[in-house]
């Protein structure tokens, strides 16, 4: 489904990510971990197509080149990413954003957002404005539901989330696993993966990936931390 090689990318001509390779297949978990500032929102910025970065390298989804493409004609192909801050938009109503460009019933979405726990009341506010951390992430979240892309990133969907939220995060990647989507998940915490394993997991340090495997990672990385792999 994606598949990216040799990605390099600058920010104001220095260098962010050093030859990164990385692939997802329809309905597999991806998890990319690594410390602060290792690149991992600038690695979802280049696969979504963020304008500021300089990009290098291949981007292919599903076997077509997609660099040339701006975010929205990403977007329209079937790539969704869920931000690490998601911003509050002045001026643009929560219920009147969400339900622009989907089919689904506006009733049957108030429904899939209290299964995640999103209060109706923040349909009526202007989008994440005065939003908690955990509020924003979850309206991420059910865009990811709405918008029924096939390739989902999600960059550091935990922080901000409570126990209990964490459970919905849990849930919400195993439907999305279900229904045969990607999921590539950014975090640098093994505390996400409770019921769900990643099938691939990536280790990215200083711009590279140090390492990767299975979910026998995410026990080395909870034993040593980082530093194993730096
Ligand atoms: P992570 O998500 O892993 O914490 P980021 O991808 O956000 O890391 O950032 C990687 C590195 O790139 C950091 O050193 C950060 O300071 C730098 N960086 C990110 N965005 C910018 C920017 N717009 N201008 C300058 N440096 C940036
Ligand atoms: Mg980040």
């Amino acid at each position: 489904m994606l598949s990216v090689k040799n990605l390099v990318v600058n920010i104001n001509s220095q260098r962010i990510l050093n030859g990164i390779n990385i692939s997802i297949k329809p309905g597999e978990v991806v998890a990319v971990m690594g410390p602060n500032g290792s690149g991992k929102s600038t690695l979802a910025k280049a696969i979504m197509g963020d304008k500021r970065l300089e990009v290098f390298g291949d981007i292919n989804f599903e076997g077509k080149d997609i660099l040339d493409l701006s975010p929205d004609e990403r977007s329209k192909k079937g790539i969704f990413l869920s931000f690490q801050s998601p911003p509050e938009i002045e001026g643009i109503n929560s219920e009147y954003f969400l339900s622009t460009s989907i089919d689904t019933e506006w009733d049957a979405v108030v429904k899939l957002a209290k299964k995640l726990g999103i209060k109706s009341e923040l349909f009526s506010k202007d989008l994440n404005v005065g939003f908690s951390g955990g509020e924003r992430k979850k309206i991420e979240m059910l865009q990811a539901i709405l918008k029924d892309p096939k390739l989902i990133v999600l960059d550091e969907i935990d922080s901000g989330l409570d126990i209990d939220s964490i459970k919905v995060v849990d849930e919400f990647m195993k439907d999305m696993k279900k229904r045969n989507k990607g999921l590539l998940i950014i975090t640098h915490y093994t505390r996400i993966f409770t019921n769900i394993q990643p099938d691939k997991v990536y280790v990215l340090v200083d711009g590279k990936i140090a390492g990767e495997g299975g979910p026998e990672i995410l026990s080395k990385l909870d034993k040593f931390g980082f530093k194993e792999w730096k």
